[in-house]
């Protein structure tokens, strides 16, 4: 094949049948285990002033160095979403709805990262918010939400990892423990984890990079550092979920990349992939976000699952088949009329996956069209039946005889044939 002219650009893909029928049972299967929980969906758009993402945290790799952003043609600074907490708090901070405001989403986002699989330039996420209650029980119910969704798709190996990062005051005492511990390790960190290391040190307990692990396995612990009422929220999600028997791991280096979270933090792992890209979701809480966006201060806690790479978790382990879409019937028709045409409508009127062969083919071309489109049985039009208002209708696998019906019981006669 001669080369195309154009192709999608790197990092992004051209998702289709069955790939995309699976998404859409998942998003499907998700949206009713958050409408269950009382979510109601938001969508926000899917660019906004930069500012909204830069109050993520400028030291994060998702605002310094992948976002999308441009100025548009009215000289505004837009970014395009790498993640939709942020834009959820633009909405709340907006339209100030009543707390405690539930809201799930679904939708692309845009991050300016080294493609490979199971990370892309464009790729989907389904997450929850709630805004508005520092109730450590909403924690365990967010956590609980995303743990039933992945149950529901038949995903089984998955681990949660559980931390807490304290409040504030816990924290910035945490980054200045962990800036001494590391400064004196130096030697022992990658160049990407020094440079890191400059700009918040925090952060250098994300790297997934092998030579900094066991400099990282031997830093400070958070949970040192934790004043009595966090320690006190973090200990009610533990039992939260030891109750509802959802297994975690308490996991301290698990710091989460973006900087606005504090208490609670979580991940969700599929161990059946890659280690750099087997996160298939991360919340965690952001009491400091909605403030921080102009907004009133209100707390707020939610998590994100990356649609694309839960989907690879669902390959590792068979999960999540893709639903049927091929047709149930096919209608052959040699009649000069527009019978055909309308038999076929008829059936998808009444719910059946009904497809034809368009052209004005013959019969024997037509019928093997039939065959080979996975129908189970035909509904056949000749220039007879069409003159005498019937069809035949004919079993394309196995065994069993055509039989002849009237125009009008077409439906009802596959249907029967379906159910058997
Ligand atoms: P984050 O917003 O970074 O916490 O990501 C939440 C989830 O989205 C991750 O656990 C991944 O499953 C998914 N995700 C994040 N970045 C990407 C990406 N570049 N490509 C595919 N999935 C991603």
């Amino acid at each position: 094949m001669a080369q195309p002219l154009f192709q999608a650009p790197p990092g992004t893909r051209d998702l289709m049948s069955p790939v995309t029928d699976r998404m859409r049972a998942m998003v499907a299967a998700f949206a009713d285990e958050a409408t269950k929980a009382g979510f109601g969906q938001v969508t926000p758009p899917m660019f906004e002033d930069v500012g909204v993402f830069v109050r993520i945290g400028e030291a994060t790799d998702v605002v310094n160095k992948e976002l999308y952003a441009f100025e548009d043609k009215g000289g505004r600074t837009i970014a395009l979403r790498p993640e939709q907490t942020a834009s959820i708090c633009r909405v709340f901070a907006q339209r100030r709805p009543l707390t405690p405001w539930k809201a799930w989403y679904y939708g692309a986002n845009f991050r300016y990262e080294q493609a490979q699989k199971g990370r892309y330039r464009q790729f989907d996420q389904v997450g929850a918010e709630v805004i508005g209650s520092t109730d450590p029980d909403l924690d365990t119910e967010l956590i609980a939400l995303a743990w039933r969704f992945y149950q529901r798709i038949g995903l089984t190996n998955v681990t949660l990892l559980l931390n807490s990062l304290g409040d504030p005051d816990d924290r910035a005492a945490y980054t200045e423990a962990l800036r001494a511990y590391f400064t004196d390790n130096l030697d022992n960190l990658t160049a990407q984890s020094r440079e890191t290391l400059g700009r918040n040190p925090l952060r250098v307990m994300d790297s997934k990079r092998e030579p900094d692990q066991t400099t990282i396995r031997n830093a400070p612990h958070l949970r040192d550092f934790l004043s009595a009422e966090a320690s006190t929220a973090f200990e009610r999600v533990q039992s939260g979920l030891t109750a509802l028997g959802i297994p975690f791991e308490i996991t301290p280096r698990l710091v989460r990349g973006l900087d606005y979270y504090n208490r609670t933090t979580f991940e969700f792992v599929a161990p059946g992939l890659d280690a750099a890209q087997n996160a298939v979701g991360g919340g965690g809480r952001y009491d400091g976000l909605v403030a921080n966006l102009g907004g009133p201060d209100e707390p707020g806690i939610g998590f994100a699952i990356g649609v694309d790479r839960t989907l690879l978790a669902c390959d590792a382990e068979d999960a999540l088949p893709a639903p049927a879409t091929a047709p149930e019937v096919w209608v052959v028709a040699t009649s000069e009329g527009v019978e055909g045409l309308e038999a076929t409508d008829r059936l998808r009127r009444a719910g059946i996956r009904a497809d034809r062969t368009e052209g004005g083919r013959s019969m024997k071309a037509q019928m093997k069209a039939a065959n080979k489109s996975g129908a189970a049985v035909a509904v056949v039009i000749g220039p007879d039946e069409a003159t005498e208002n019937r069809a035949g209708i004919k079993p394309l696998r196995g065994q069993g005889d055509q039989i002849s019906v009237a125009d009008e019981q077409i439906v009802q006669a596959v249907q029967e044939f379906l159910e058997q």
